[in-house]
This record gives C-alpha cells, sequence and structure tokens, in this order.
C-alpha cells in the first residue's frame, strides 16, 4: 500500500484506494491475512508535507472473551495522518524520504487503535459454564448453577421432609 507522490505538485491531492491483504501480526486478529480497504486522498501541503485522509475498513477475526469462540468484527474508521519529508522530522508528523509513501505502518497503527477493550461475539453470548466449561450458546448443560434462590432452598426442603414421611 504505496503511493507515488513524485507528480503531486504543491497544493494539489489525489484520490487512493487500497484492497489488498495484509498480514497482522497474531495478538490483532485469528486469521493472519486481514483483507484492508482503504480509501481517501492525499494533498501535498507544501514544504514536503503531505497530508492523508480517509477510512479504513478491515474484518477481523478475533476470540470471543466469553465463549472463545473465534468470530469475525468489522473495524470501520476514519484516518489523519501527516507524513514529512523534511529532515527535522516534527512530533506529529510521519517522516519518508524519496517519493514513496508507504500506508502500511500507518494502517497497522490505526488497527491497533481501534480494536476493541472487549472482544464479544454477540450482546447475546451466553459465555461458558464456570463449572464443566461447556460453551452455553450450543446448548445448557446439566450443571447446578449456583445462584439458587434462598426462598426456594427452603421450599426444596420442605418437599424433601414431606416426602420422607
Ligand atoms: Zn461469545
Ligand atoms: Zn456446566
Amino acid at each position: 500500500m504505496t503511493v507515488d507522490i513524485e507528480n503531486l505538485i504543491d497544493g494539489e491531492s489525489k484520490f487512493v484506494s487500497f484492497s489488498e491483504k495484509i498480514s497482522l501480526p497474531d495478538a490483532y486478529s485469528v486469521n493472519g491475512d486481514v483483507l484492508v480497504k482503504l480509501s481517501g486522498k492525499i494533498s501535498n501541503e507544501k514544504k514536503g508535507l503531505f497530508h492523508f485522509s480517509g477510512n479504513i475498513v478491515a474484518v477481523l477475526n478475533l476470540n470471543c472473551d466469553l465463549c472463545l469462540k473465534p468470530f469475525n468484527f468489522k473495524l470501520d474508521f476514519p484516518v489523519n495522518e501527516l507524513f514529512s519529508r523534511s529532515i527535522h522530522k516534527k512530533d506529529d508528523c510521519l517522516s519518508f524520504s524519496g517519493n514513496i509513501i508507504n500506508l502500511e505502518p500507518v494502517i497497522l497503527d490505526n488497527i491497533l487503535v481501534n480494536m476493541p477493550m472487549k472482544a464479544v461475539c454477540s450482546n447475546n453470548c451466553k459465555g461458558l459454564c464456570e463449572i464443566c466449561g461447556h460453551n452455553l450458546n450450543e446448548s445448557d448443560c446439566r450443571c447446578e448453577k449456583e445462584h439458587i434462590n434462598p426462598k426456594f432452598e427452603k421450599l426444596k426442603a420442605l418437599f424433601e421432609e414431606s416426602e420422607n414421611e
């Protein structure tokens, strides 16, 4: 995902659009190769300064924090980055040399920043049984659940007493 800016004169901008598979580090996604769509424009802001503004869409494959199953998670977010060719690198700019701007590091950084804090396959995910580890989304298990209503416990005891009489 590189942009050739050799012919981009001062004050001009050009449209950029990519749809490519990118290898993401393991921590990002279960499937290493992720299709990333990037679109936007790059502008020559003069004095060796270039501004990219656009949008990134990527579908990551994450493991659910509750049920541990992999699921697809769609990221869709805007990106704004400044690139500087000057020798005096500014803090808020990414530096580059020559006439090629590589957008891939920008994509990786932005995907990391936009990753969800908590990955959950769906709002209705029931997770795993605390006792047997069974995936409760697939079916119920036969474990006695811990939180039994104390009132019900008393009733149950009463029933058991009367049964024994
Ligand atoms: Zn889940
Ligand atoms: Zn269970």
